[in-house]
C-alpha cells in the first residue's frame, strides 16, 4: 500500500508547483521525547484516544470496525476500576507532551456516564499541569434523539472544542441505505439537522462525509453535499476516502462493500482544480494528506485519504505519533491491539 500514499505524495507536489502560494504543512519531523516505562519516543503534541466501545446505532456498510484484521478487535471489555487506575498512571507519564484528545472508537455518546467519567480524568489531569491542546469527539449524533441536554453539558463542563459528525449524505434515503440507522429518529434529516444546528451554539461542529459510489461520488456530488451543510449553518467539512487496507484483511460485508465502492479522492481533487475551491493549505502527515479549500469564500472543505498500512509501518518504528487506549486496559499505538505498548 505504500504505492497509494506516494500518489499523493506526487499529487501533492504537482499542487504545490501549480498553486505557489499554498500553505504546505508536515507533521513528519516532529519533537520526539523518550518514556523510559514504554520504551518508545512519543511526539511532543501526541494524539490520544480513549477508545469508546459501545453498540452502535448504526450498522454502516463500509464500517471499518467490522474489518477482520489478523491483529484483532475491541469486543465489550468489561470497565473497572483498574481502567480508570491505568488510564492515570499513563497520563503521569505524559506531562512533557501536548495531547490532541481525540474521543472516538464506537460512538462514544452512546454511553454518557461513562464518557463522563473518562473526561473527568483528562480534567484532572489538566488540572493537575497536564496540557491539552483539543478535545474532538467523533459521532453520528444518534444520541442527540433522546440526550441532547445532557451532550450539551458535557461539551460545557469539559470544554470540548469540537464534534465531528458523520453523514454520509444529504438525502436520508441514501443516508441510511449507507448508514442502516437502527434509531429511527435519527434517519430523518429533520431531526439530524435541529441537532446540528442546537449544538452549533456550543460547539465547534464539522460534518464528515465518507466518499463512496453510492453517496457522494463526484465533485456536483461534493457541491450538493456542501448546500446542504451551508442551508443548516455549517461552514465546516471534510470529505474521507474509504479506508485502505491489504491482504491481513478477511473478506467480509464491510471489506467487500469498500473495494467495490471506492471513489478515489484524487478523482475528485482533479475535477475541483481550477473550480469555486481555492486551495490553502496541504498537510502532509505520516500516514495521511489533507488538501484544505476555500469553498465561496465563506466554507472551509478538506479532503482527507489516510493509508493505514503505511500508519503500521510507521509505527514499527520507536518514534510514536498516536496513543489508543483499550477498554481492556491496553494503551496501543495504532488502531491494531497487538501493538501494545504498556
Ligand atoms: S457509526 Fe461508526 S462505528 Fe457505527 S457502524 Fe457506522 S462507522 Fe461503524
Amino acid at each position: 500500500m505504500q504505492y497509494y500514499y506516494e500518489n499523493y505524495k506526487e499529487y501533492a507536489n504537482k499542487l504545490r508547483e501549480k498553486y505557489k502560494k499554498v500553505d504546505y504543512k508536515s507533521n513528519i519531523k516532529q519533537e520526539f521525547i523518550e518514556i523510559k516505562e514504554f520504551q518508545k519516543e512519543l511526539a511532543k503534541k501526541i494524539s490520544f484516544t480513549p477508545y469508546i466501545y459501545n453498540n452502535c446505532s448504526a450498522n454502516c456498510r463500509f464500517c471499518s470496525e467490522k474489518l477482520e484484521r489478523t491483529s484483532g478487535q475491541a469486543k465489550d471489555f468489561k470497565l473497572s476500576e483498574k481502567y480508570f487506575k491505568k488510564l492515570r498512571l499513563i497520563l503521569s507519564k505524559l506531562k512533557e507532551n501536548r495531547i490532541f484528545l481525540s474521543v472516538s472508537g464506537i460512538e462514544p455518546l452512546e454511553s454518557l456516564d461513562f464518557l463522563k467519567e473518562v473526561l473527568q480524568v483528562f480534567k484532572n489531569w489538566e488540572e493537575d499541569g497536564g496540557r491539552i491542546e483539543e478535545k474532538v469527539i467523533y459521532s453520528n449524533l444518534s444520541a442527540g434523539t433522546y440526550n441532547l441536554g445532557k451532550i450539551i453539558d458535557i461539551i460545557k463542563d469539559y470544554n470540548i472544542s469540537r464534534i465531528e459528525t458523520s453523514r454520509h449524505h444529504y438525502n436520508e434515503d441514501v443516508n441510511n441505505n449507507i448508514v442502516r440507522f437502527k434509531n429511527k429518529d435519527i434517519q430523518l434529516n429533520r431531526n439530524y439537522e435541529n441537532i446540528v444546528r442546537t449544538l452549533k451554539n456550543y460547539v465547534d461542529i464539522k460534518l464528515v462525509c465518507v466518499l463512496q459510489n453510492t453517496g457522494v461520488n463526484s465533485y456536483e456530488e461534493v457541491k450538493n453535499y456542501l448546500k446542504w451543510a451551508r442551508n443548516n449553518g455549517i461552514n465546516k467539512v471534510v470529505f474521507r476516502e474509504l479506508s485502505l487496507f491489504n491482504e491481513s484483511i478477511s473478506g467480509n460485508e464491510s471489506s467487500n462493500y469498500i473495494r467495490k465502492n471506492r471513489v478515489p479522492l484524487i478523482e475528485v481533487l482533479k475535477d475541483i482544480e481550477d473550480k469555486a475551491f481555492t486551495l490553502t493549505e496541504i498537510l502532509r502527515g505520516y500516514y495521511y494528506f489533507s488538501f484544505k479549500y476555500e469553498y465561496k469564500k465563506d466554507m472551509e472543505v478538506t479532503f482527507e485519504v489516510s493509508d493505514y498500512e503505511e500508519m503500521i509501518k510507521q509505527h514499527n518504528k520507536d518514534e510514536i505519533q498516536k496513543l489508543i487506549y483499550y477498554p481492556n486496559g491496553d494503551l496501543c499505538c495504532d488502531w491494531s491491539m497487538k501493538n501494545k505498548i504498556f
